[in-house]
């Protein structure tokens, strides 16, 4: 057995010891409802409160615009339903075309129930244009929904511009900083959207639990009606989850410029080491401005599924360009619509770093890839496609 060497941080992140530490109180003896009048409960909901304050903090946001809930994809989900929902007349979304799943899946639906939805374009880096998103508003703009960070490139989206723009034509803006927060810096306060989604296993704390900012004048609905979260959002809170949100959020703020570096300097050693060292080489995205942790190749003649069997062999774990469902492969749509080929796609790795990557770790990968590359392209017959492993 090989010791993990996980670059996949993007994906999910392991959780960090001290928000480990934080929670556990909350999954033993602590188990009040934070909705109970008695002290049980009472602490479990000033722990909430906490929690609620260190996640406001991060993105320089008032605790009162932060709405704990399941995920990521259910902030999202809910801004656009609720944006939609308040103005039912208008019946346009715009968004882009190197969206998460949580947006592209929920604009796709809602095509079907008539909205018409703008997929604004990129450029061959990843790029939106603001002009683009300009001319796309229209009347019947309800809501502008695109990422703050790609979650396979690490592009930033120029989120200053595109705020100004919503705000001159008064359309409501939501951002998904699932992957921006606690990676790059956040001041809500200042950008001025109305909705931004957040989710806690990106930032070093458990799955299943996220929130939804919500700007104290922005108009809003909910999606689950209950009592809780101030009937914001309905469903006892997931507690220990919420604190563990809390206090990775803390550590994230404290350390984010020092590890914005680290994680950086790592990123550009690896990344220009494989470039300049085997050829065939490219990186998808562009260079700036991107996340300090993440780093998209092609390694032209590969395929990348494959890669991922014998890199999981080695115990590195990284994301292909492409998912296989159903026995076919589709390559990632965000890198389609940057251009690259579908055949590219299909040879393209995603390698996310995180807080814990070390120099070691760099090393170990820089002589795992270059083999394993080296490997798969050798199987190929001359002139045929990539060899496809499968488990
Ligand atoms: N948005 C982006 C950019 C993501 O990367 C992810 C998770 O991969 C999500 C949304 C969904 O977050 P969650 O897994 O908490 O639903």
């Amino acid at each position: 057995m090989h010791d993990l060497l996980y670059l996949d941080h993007n994906a999910t992140t392991p959780i960090h010891p001290e928000v480990r530490a934080a929670m556990l109180p909350w999954l033993e003896n602590e188990f009040g409802n934070p909705s109970s009048v008695y002290s049980l409960g009472r602490r479990a909901a000033a722990a909430l409160a906490t929690a609620r304050e260190q996640l406001a903090c991060l993105v320089g946001a008032q605790p009162s615009e932060i709405i704990f809930n399941s995920c990521g994809t259910e902030a999202t989900n809910t801004a656009i339903l609720s944006a939609i929902a308040i103005d039912p007349d208008k019946r346009h979304i715009i968004t882009s075309a190197v969206e998460h799943s949580a947006t592209i899946k929920l604009c796709e639906h809602l095509a079907t129930r008539g909205y018409e939805i703008t997929w604004l374009p990129v450029d061959q880096d990843g790029l939106l244009d603001p002009a683009k998103l300009d001319a796309a508003i229209t009347p019947e703009t309800a809501i502008v929904s695109l990422l703050w960070a790609n979650n396979e490139t690490g592009v930033l989206f120029p989120v200053e511009e595109i705020a100004a723009i919503t705000a001159r034509k008064k359309v409501p803006l939501h951002l998904d900083a699932v992957q921006a927060a606690g990676k790059v810096s956040i001041n809500l306060e200042v950008l001025g959207a109305q909705y931004v989604s957040l989710s806690a296993h990106k930032l070093y704390a458990p799955k299943g639990v996220g929130a939804l900012y919500v700007n104290r004048r922005a108009r809003y609905t909910p999606l689950l009606r209950g009592s809780q979260e101030e009937s914001k959002r309905g469903g006892t809170q997931n507690v220990a989850s919420i604190i563990a949100f809390g206090k990775a959020a803390e550590l994230a703020g404290t350390h984010l410029l020092t590890s914005a570096e680290h994680i950086a300097r790592l990123r550009d050693r690896f990344e220009q080491t494989l470039l300049s060292t085997i050829e065939g080489v490219r990186r998808n995205g562009t260079a700036e401005p991107r996340l300090p942790n993440t780093s998209n190749l092609t390694f032209s003649g590969i395929d990348a599924e494959s890669a991922l069997l014998l890199f999981d062999k080695e115990g590195l774990c990284c994301s292909a360009g492409s998912a296989c469902s159903s026995g076919s492969i589709h390559p990632s749509h965000v890198l389609t619509a940057m251009g690259v080929t579908r055949d590219e796609a299909r040879a393209s790795l995603r390698f996310s770093f995180g807080r814990t990557t070390s120099e070691a770790d760099i090393d170990r990968s820089l002589e795992i890839i270059p083999r394993i590359v080296a490997k798969l392209r050798a199987q190929r017959p001359a002139g045929g496609s990539p060899v496809h492993l499968t488990t």
